[in-house]
């Protein structure tokens, strides 16, 4: 058995404001396994998107312990920390995040052109992501000129497009109406199918039901569906 691509233990995390604290993660114990597509269910406030900033090596936490596909977080510094996330880590978000004054093509080479590889490399992959991803037709145009779905489809390009262990997506479908929603979550089926390992972040059932395993997450502490 490989290693799993999160271990997560006791992880803890508070923000202090003023003289109080207040204690958003109280001791995440997680294991997500390479192929699994998990989704991270809970209310507003409940603590998603603290969580999710923690698995995305994006933020530091203040107790526990974390190895992603084995490397040990915790004890990383910040330049350590934005290496691993370039390298292990394909984001997707709520409202896509692609850079308008781009073309879809330079959006998606992006991840690519940032950890310094060849730019004429780094296009023959941008393309070959978007042709598999059927967007071959588009990636001249700009961001603006294409749908929610197409949008969001292009953002899924660039996140594979580096290899990443993990695909982290924070309400993919929430800027989508549902039949273009429907769509993304089949597009995560079908790369789960093909050897992703996915974690998706959501309030609503309906979407967590498309993943293969579905974790609660209530104040701040995880609880495994049955
Ligand atoms: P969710 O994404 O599930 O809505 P969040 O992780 O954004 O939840 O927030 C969980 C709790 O932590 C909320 O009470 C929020 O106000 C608080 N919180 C989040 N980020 C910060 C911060 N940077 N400083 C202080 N409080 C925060
Ligand atoms: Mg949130």
């Amino acid at each position: 058995m490989s290693e799993p691509v999160i271990r997560m233990s006791g992880i803890k995390k508070s923000y202090k404001m003023g003289d109080t604290t207040l204690t958003v993660l109280k001791g995440i114990s997680l294991t997500v396994n390479e192929g699994e597509f998990l989704a991270i269910l809970g209310p507003s406030g409940s603590g998603k998107s603290t969580l999710m900033n923690m698995i995305g090596c994006m933020d530091s936490f203040d107790e526990g312990e974390y190895y992603l596909s084995g490397q040990p977080v915790h004890t990383m510094n910040d330049n350590k920390l934005t290496d691993i996330r370039n390298e292990y880590i394909g984001f997707i978000f709520q409202k896509y995040h692609l850079i308008s004054k781009y073309t879809i093509l330079r959006n998606v080479m992006m991840p690519l052109l940032i950890r310094g590889e060849d730019a004429a490399e780094a296009e023959v992959r941008a393309r070959e992501r978007l042709i598999q991803l059927g967007m071959g037709e588009r990636m001249d145009h700009k961001p603006t000129e294409l749908s929610g779905g197409q949008q969001q489809r292009a953002a899924i390009a660039r996140a594979l497009v580096g290899n990443p262990k993990l695909l982290l997506a924070d309400e993919p479908t929430g800027a989508l109406d549902s039949a273009t929603g429907k769509e993304v979550l089949k597009l995560f089926g079908e790369l789960n199918e093909k050897g992703h390992t996915i974690v998706m972040i959501t309030h609503d059932l309906n979407v967590a039901k498309s993943a293969g395993r579905i974790v609660r997450i209530v104040d701040g502490e995880l609880f495994e569906d049955a």
